[in-house]
C-alpha cells in the first residue's frame, strides 16, 4: 500500500528538507527559499520558469524532484459556484480536488469567498456505510507532496479565471479537509502537507482556517489537540446514539460515544475554539426528532456548532435526504435550544460533488474502456 514515486515532488519539501538536499549538492542555503518563491508565490509551471537559477541547476532539479506530482484530467462545473477537479496521480491514480464559491451579494463570482475541499486518500478504509468514497476500500494514502499539489492546482486555476491582486497569497479562503479519505488515518502527511500550506515559505495559509474532518479516530484526535498549529475540527458524528451511529458507521465499535465525546472535549478545551459537528440527514435513518433532542444535548454539552447536511444521493446506494420539512423540524429543535447551527444548501449536487462520486464514476468508465 506504500507508493513511492519515482522523483520525490518538490510540494512535499519544507524548507529545511530542500535545504538539506541544495547544501549536498554544493549549493548555498538561500537558494531554498528562492525554488519555494517560484513554487508557492510566483507559481511557475515549469523549473525553466525559475529565471533566477542557472541552467545547471535547474537540470539538476528536473532530474531529482517532480515539480508537481499531479495532472489535471477533468474540470466539472456547477452553475459557476462549485469546480470540480480530478487529478491523476504518478500511479494514474484518482483523487478529486473541489472549489467551492459561495456567491456573495454585490461582488461578481470570482470575488466570492473560496472554500477547498483537499484529499488525503485515494479510496478510504472507513466504510461507511452512505459515503461512495470507501465503497472500494482503501487503495493507498497520499503522500504530503501529493496533498499539497492539490492547492496549487486550484491556484493555478484561480489564477487563470482571475489575475491576483496581492500575488502572493494563496487564491482561496479556507481550506476544508474533507475530500476523499480519512486525514486522521494518514496522520503524519496530512501534517506535514498542512505545515507546507501554512509557512510562511509554503502557501502562507493560516492554521486557524484550516478545517479537518474526521469520522472519529480517538487516539489521533487527542494527538491533533497537541499539534502547534492550531487546526480547526470537525467530527462526522451523523448519529446521536451508539445504536444509530452504528448502523451507518463501523468506526463508532471501536470507538464508541463514551470515548467520542470526552475527546472532542478535550480537543476543544486545549484548542479554545468550536468543534463542528457533522450530521448528514438520511431520511428514516437518523433523522427523527428523538435523534434531534440527542444531537441538542450533545451539542450543548460540548458547546459545539452544528452542521446538518441533508444526503448527497450516490449511485447503488439505497439511502435519500429527508423532505425539507423534515430537514426544518430537525433543525428547529437544535434552534430552540440556541444551538448555533447550519443547515447545509449543498453545493454541487449536480456535479457529483459529495465525496468520491465522480472519481468512483471515471474509474468505472476507465474499467469499461479497457475491458473493451
Ligand atoms: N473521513 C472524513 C473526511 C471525509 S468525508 C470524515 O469522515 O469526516 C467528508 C464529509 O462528507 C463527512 O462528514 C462525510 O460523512 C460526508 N459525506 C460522505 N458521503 C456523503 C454523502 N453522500 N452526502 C453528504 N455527505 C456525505
Amino acid at each position: 500500500m506504500k507508493y513511492t514515486p519515482a522523483k520525490p515532488p518538490l510540494t512535499g519539501e519544507t524548507l529545511e528538507s530542500l535545504t538539506a538536499r541544495l547544501r549536498a549538492h554544493g549549493e548555498p542555503a538561500f537558494r531554498a527559499r528562492q525554488i519555494l518563491d517560484w513554487l508557492y508565490k510566483k507559481r511557475v509551471r515549469s523549473w525553466d520558469g525559475m529565471t533566477n537559477l542557472s541552467k545547471p541547476l535547474r537540470a539538476w532539479l528536473a532530474e531529482t524532484f517532480e515539480l508537481i506530482p499531479s495532472s489535471l484530467v477533468l474540470r466539472k462545473q456547477s452553475e459557476d459556484v462549485t469546480d470540480k477537479l480530478l487529478l491523476e496521480l504518478g500511479d494514474k491514480s484518482l483523487i478529486e480536488t473541489v472549489i467551492i464559491r459561495a456567491p456573495q451579494e454585490g461582488v461578481g463570482v470570482d470575488q466570492s469567498r473560496k472554500t477547498i475541499c483537499i484529499s488525503t486518500q485515494v479510496g478510504c478504509a472507513m466504510a461507511c456505510a452512505f459515503c461512495a468514497s470507501g465503497l472500494a476500500g482503501l487503495k493507498r494514502d497520499l503522500e504530503a507532496g501529493e496533498i499539497v499539489a492539490q492547492l496549487l492546482h486550484v491556484c493555478h486555476r484561480e489564477d487563470e479565471r482571475s489575475p491576483r491582486a496581492r500575488p502572493e497569497l494563496a487564491s482561496f479562503d479556507n481550506i476544508v479537509v474533507m475530500g476523499m479519505g480519512e486525514p486522521l488515518a494518514n496522520y503524519d502527511a496530512v501534517i506535514r502537507a498542512l505545515t507546507i500550506v501554512n509557512a510562511e515559505w509554503g502557501l502562507g495559509f493560516g492554521a486557524r482556517r484550516i478545517t479537518l474532518s474526521t469520522s472519529g479516530l480517538v487516539p489521533k484526535i487527542l494527538k491533533l489537540a497537541d499539534e502547534p498549529l492550531g487546526f480547526r475540527l470537525a467530527i462526522s458524528l451523523h448519529g446521536a446514539t451508539d445504536e444509530v451511529r452504528e448502523k451507518i458507521m463501523p468506526v463508532n465499535r471501536a470507538f464508541p460515544l463514551a470515548k467520542l465525546i470526552p475527546a472532542i472535549r478535550t480537543f476543544s478545551e486545549k484548542h479554545g475554539r468550536m468543534v463542528t459537528l457533522e450530521f448528514i440527514l438520511i431520511e428514516d435513518i437518523n433523522d427523527s426528532l428523538e435523534q434531534a433532542e440527542k444531537l441538542r444535548d450533545i451539542a450543548r454539552d460540548l458547546h459545539a456548532h452544528v452542521n446538518l447536511i441533508p444526503y448527497n444521493s450516490v449511485a447503488g446506494l439505497p439511502w435519500k435526504r429527508p423532505s425539507l420539512t423534515r430537514q426544518e423540524r430537525f433543525a428547529d429543535i437544535l434552534r430552540a435550544a440556541r444551538i448555533s447551527v447550519t443547515l447545509r444548501r449543498e453545493k454541487g449536487h449536480d456535479i457529483d460533488a459529495a465525496c468520491g462520486q465522480l472519481r468512483l464514476r471515471t474509474e468505472k468508465e476507465r474499467e469499461l474502456t479497457t475491458a473493451g
